[in-house]
């Protein structure tokens, strides 16, 4: 059993010799030299006793915001978490910072949980990850009320909202902490961004006089990008091969079929790929999960029955290779990549052939007619943002309730200028089209006006008599309809989600109904395919140029590293991340620490790792060769 030292807050304060407290956690334990957004703020609401709700990106370092305070208050902070995988990677984590942290669920041994429990009577815990089952049985909040608690951190918050995917009935109970816990603070977290889930959560976890934290939802490390599918395989792999090679990522795909082909097609071309989806063997896919967390390089074929819980911050690269399925998942899903802060990418391709299966999808579905209607919304928005000109993350952060001020410069329609046409003059046709006919229509009603079409309803409706009726009959009915998808992608007309799905003008379109303001439209992808096949076939090979410039001799060092580091995970039997993260290993090979004072001062390496790697990393910096060599 490895020596945890149990955090006295008392010693905590007397080291800080009156600084800041929680700073000095953060550098001595953590290695990190500076807090992130809203960290130091939430920190300190919870230490002096306040509850909380955490809004932040995936990768934008959540667990601090509860684990500095756990180690500042007296007491055993308490943490909810909905998977055992993610409670024994925190776990494994803390206690290699030499954090006294332990897990309580019901998947349990006896003997263990009976000796975890006996660690809490002897106040010799920091942390207790607890499953929220197992949190509210009778005897165990009966028991831990007897406790003194530093806090009760839930996480994956969002998982008490009957709305998102991750839904788990265990949560709903959640509730009643505030009654058996009064005056613990307590603190609910989450990436989830929209506001009904974020109002759900309040409700349902009793946390009316919670602060509220928003951080910004962008993930600039993330650079997106969107192509047309032709031969969908062929593309990942050559991808893949260009900018990812041994590389861990995720590869989603909409059909548990098409998982298992896309597996079995890369593995055929020397691809450690693995399949993931909800209809296969519980112990094989367990077993392919673990394989996911505990190797090096892996690449995850997977529905997306695939993701809440991997907490694994080197995913390079997520890639769709179907449509996801909704402008709000895709941000989900690619948020698995780089949450260690290093470059990640995002790759979708995406072919009407998607479109359509999703339509019937919506379509042949149960659910209620508005139900469907607000999916087909969810997809048009969805293609706006495949189909636009514009900056993908401005779009996406839309979305999200953001705005960006300048285009990103990290996503493909930044970095390669997209094929458009002036479409000035459609745009004011189609916004007027909205306005004349009361918004109160769906694109296709409007595309029949502009067009000309003497419908029944036009005709009922008296909109042959409008000056504009007809003005558009020399473009195509797709051509009117990618120039409405792209104006509500743009945010100049919106979908009115309250009333019967018609569109409404946005605040933002009078300057350009006012002509001050010009507008371009993307192309249609089958008119402009073979020039954009010859980009993105240049883009590549700058890219991997671009990539290996200045790393001569670095990619040895690194395997040296990265060999070293699964060695000592081995032994330990935690995955490699846990040793320490790319962005460590980076920070090394960028630095090239000779003294173990050099190699303190690396994100990352705290005092206890030090203690434990420094020298053996020193080593292999010197030699370049793995340890043990
Ligand atoms: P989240 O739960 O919000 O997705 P994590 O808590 O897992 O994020 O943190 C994401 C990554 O960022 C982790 O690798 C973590 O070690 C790192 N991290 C968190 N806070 C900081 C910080 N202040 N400085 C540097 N790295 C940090
Ligand atoms: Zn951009």
């Amino acid at each position: 059993m490895e020596n945890y030292h149990v955090y006295n807050p008392l010693d905590s304060m007397a080291e800080s010799r009156g600084g800041d407290a929680a700073l000095s956690i953060l550098r001595q334990v953590f290695g990190y030299p500076f807090f992130r957004g809203d960290q130091e703020a939430v920190i300190a609401h919870l230490v002096a006793g306040g509850d909380a709700l955490v809004l932040m990106p995936t990768g934008g370092g959540k667990s601090l915001c509860f684990q500095i305070p756990a180690l500042l208050r007296p007491g055993l902070a308490v943490v909810v978490s909905p998977l055992i995988a993610l409670m024994r990677d925190q776990v494994s984590a803390l206690r290699q910072l030499g954090i006294a942290a332990a897990a309580l669920h019901s998947n349990m041994a006896p003997g263990e949980a009976g000796a975890v429990m006996r660690q809490v009577d002897d106040a010799q815990l920091n942390l207790l990850y607890v499953s929220p089952e197992r949190l509210l049985a009778a005897h165990t909040l009966e028991w831990l009320a007897r406790k003194p608690l530093a806090l009760l951190a839930i996480d994956e918050a969002h998982c008490v909202s009957q709305w998102g995917h991750d839904f788990r009935s265990e949560y709903l109970g959640l509730g009643v902490l505030r009654e058996h816990f009064p005056g613990v603070p307590r603190v609910a977290l989450t990436a989830t961004a929209d506001p009904p889930t974020r109002l759900e959560i309040v409700r349902r976890l009793n946390l009316d006089d919670a602060r509220l934290f928003i951080g910004g939802f962008d993930r600039p490390n993330i650079r997106y990008r969107i192509t047309i599918k032709q031969h969908p395989h062929e593309q990942l792999l050559a991808f893949m091969q260009s900018e990812h090679v041994g590389n861990a990522g995720i590869v989603y795909r909409l059909s548990r079929k098409s998982v298992e082909e896309t597996a079995a097609w890369l593995v055929k071309r020397g691809i450690a790929a693995l399949p993931y989806h909800a209809g296969m063997e519980g112990a094989v896919r367990q077993r392919n999960q673990d394989r996911f967390l505990a190797e090096e390089g892996i690449v995850m074929v997977a529905t997306i029955a695939f993701g809440m819980g991997i907490d694994k911050p080197d995913v390079r690269f997520v890639a769709h290779l179907d449509l996801p399925k909704s402008v709000e998942s895709y941000y989900q899903e690619t948020g698995r990549a780089g949450r260690d802060g290093l470059p990640a990418d995002a790759f979708m391709t995406y072919g009407m052939e998607d479109v359509v299966m999703l339509r019937r999808f919506i379509e042949n579905s149960q659910a209620e007619e508005e139900f469907r209607r607000v999916e087909h919304h969810k997809l048009e928005a969805l293609l706006g943002l495949c189909e636009s000109v514009e900056c993908r993350r401005g779009i996406l952060l839309r979305h999200l309730g953001e705005t960006m001020e300048e285009p990103c410069g990290n996503c493909d329609t930044c970095l390669e200028p997209v094929p458009t046409w002036d479409g000035t003059e459609e745009a004011r046709q189609a916004l007027s089209c909205i306005y004349r006919t009361g918004q109160r229509f769906g694109v296709n009603y409007l595309v029949d006006v502009l067009r000309g079409e003497k419908s029944e309803r036009v005709l009922s409706n008296q909109h042959h008599t409008l000056q504009l009726f007809g003005l558009g009959r020399d473009r195509s009915v797709a051509s009117w309809r990618s120039v409405f998808r792209q104006l509500v992608a743009w945010g100049l007309a919106k979908v009115d989600v309250t009333g019967y799905g018609g569109l409404i003008l946005a605040e933002s379109c009078r300057p350009v109904l006012r002509g001050e303001r010009m507008v371009r439209f993307r192309l249609d992808p089958d008119e402009a395919q073979k020039p954009r096949r010859e980009r993105r076939e240049r883009t590549g090979k700058e890219r991997s140029l671009r990539d290996s410039e200045g790393s001569k001799g670095d990619g040895s060092l690194m395997s040296a590293l990265k060999a070293t580091r699964t060695h000592l995970a081995r032994e330990q039997q935690v995955p490699p991340f846990i040793i320490f993260q790319d962005a460590t290993l980076q920070g090394m090979l960028d630095s090239r620490p000779v003294t173990l004072a050099d190699m303190e001062r690396i994100p990352g390496v705290g005092s206890r790792k030090l203690e434990r790697y420094g020298e053996i990393f020193l080593g292999v910096l010197r030699s370049g060769k793995p340890y043990p060599s």
